[in-house]
């Protein structure tokens, strides 16, 4: 295996070109598109380079639970576009976000997190966590007072996603980074909902990243992973041996899915959030809907926040319509070209309706703090031509 042409540092390239050359590490036979390197294991010339590869003396594959050549392309690529020195891929994005907490804590430690969590992340911080003596406290995000408040001396790390599933609140994260910091522990930010295009949460000062790849970084709703990046040493001390010894290790197929969808990842994501704008302000017009959520609009709650952690709304927006639950169905079912799905960041659009779906394990009183109501219902905006999906929309509320 031959690394490509002697060329610039790829960490000097701009993202698009990242996105696309980055991380490639080519074979003997100059492919020009990454291989599938659907292997589980590697040969050694001789038993003393067996030796040497196990003492990490050599470079080297050994086992495709540890790295794979196609995985590593991907987590290159990734760590390039995030600004982070090391990256880490996972079977899915809850791999990815168990890995990075349970990694950092033991019996005794802390945690804290935003209460407007993904269903599952909940589990693992409200459930999994205080079952291995890890205690855990909920605060609301956008209270900057509150993170203060629930600092303790064992606080290992806190843990929050912007913009929140589905309300779309947005949380500072230079700030919460700067709470952690002062407490000793670090910041975890699950960034699936902005995507890398639109939020950069290292370079805001959180001290790990982590995304579910099946979401935008897929982009076409076929594999899923997901990825932790971080420092070389925050994945030295927490991650790497978490990963290698436990096993949610993503097939080199998907990585390869991936890999090869991170080349049209900004494309996809910019085309994505102009229709997301269009269609808020569509929505925002129309005498049906209520409110709409959409951090690229000046009227959402904490759009400042949003303006200076973000470089555009992204291409997820809740709303609301008149008539609760009875007419949230009625609007979706008459819906042609957008389909019912609680999944999201596909080429399709998708709507889901949150209270009866994604968030319905949750406690009523809980889904009204998050404001998670009857009539509220979460769009994520694909890639279909967008004059198509405000017609879908606009004949569906009439
Ligand atoms: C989808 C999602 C996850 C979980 O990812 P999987 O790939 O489904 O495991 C975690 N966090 C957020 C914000 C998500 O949207």
């Amino acid at each position: 295996m031959v690394s490509p042409r002697k060329s610039r540092d790829p960490k000097t390239l701009r993202p698009a070109t990242q996105l696309v050359h980055g991380g490639s590490l080519r074979s003997q036979f100059d492919e020009t598109s990454e291989a599938m390197f659907l292997t589980q294991g590697y040969l050694y010339d001789t038993m003393e380079i067996a030796e040497k590869r196990f003492k990490g003396e050599t470079p080297g594959f050994i086992y495709s639970r540890f790295s794979n050549p196609t995985v590593a392309m991907f987590e290159q690529r990734m760590a390039l576009l995030e600004g982070a020195e090391a990256a880490r891929a996972t079977a899915s994005g809850m791999a990815a976000v168990t890995a990075a907490l349970m990694g950092q804590v033991r019996a005794g430690d802390h945690v804290v997190a935003a209460k407007a969590l993904f269903g599952s992340c909940l589990y693992v911080v409200e459930d999994l966590l205080p079952r291995f003596g890890v205690a855990s406290t909920l605060v609301e995000g956008t209270d900057l007072d509150a993170w203060r408040a629930a600092m303790r001396p064992n606080t290992k790390t806190l843990f929050l996603e912007s913009p929140t599933n589905p309300t779309l609140e947005i949380i500072d994260i230079a700030e919460v980074a700067k709470i952690a910091h002062a407490g000793g522990a670090t910041l975890v930010v699950d960034n699936a909902f902005a995507s890398p295009m639109m939020q950069q949460p290292l370079r805001l000062g959180g001290d790990c990243v982590v995304y579910s790849a099946t979401k935008h970084i897929d982009g076409q709703g076929r594999t899923l992973g997901g990825v932790i990046l971080a420092s070389e040493k925050f994945i030295a001390d927490h991650i790497h041996n978490f990963l290698r010894q436990t096993g949610p290790s993503l097939s080199p197929f998907n990585a390869w899915v991936m890999l090869k969808s991170l080349e049209t990842l900004p494309v996809r994501v910019a085309a994505q959030t102009r229709s997301a704008e269009r269609i808020a302000s569509f929505l925002s017009e129309h005498p049906r809907v209520s409110r709409v959520l959409y951090p690229g609009r000046p009227d959402h709650p904490q759009y400042e926040i949003a303006h200076k952690q973000m470089s555009g709304g992204g291409t997820m927006l809740a709303f609301e319509i008149e008539g609760g639950k009875a007419a949230a169905f009625a609007f979706a079912n008459a819906l042609s070209i957008i389909g019912i799905s609680n999944n999201l960041g596909d080429a399709k659009s998708l709507i889901t309706h949150p209270e009866t779906t994604t968030h319905q394990r949750l406690k009523p009183e809980l889904r009204a703090a998050l404001g998670i109501g009857p009539g509220l219902l979460r769009l994520s905006v694909g890639l279909e031509d967008v004059e198509d999906l405000c017609e879908d929309l606009g004949r569906a509320l009439g």
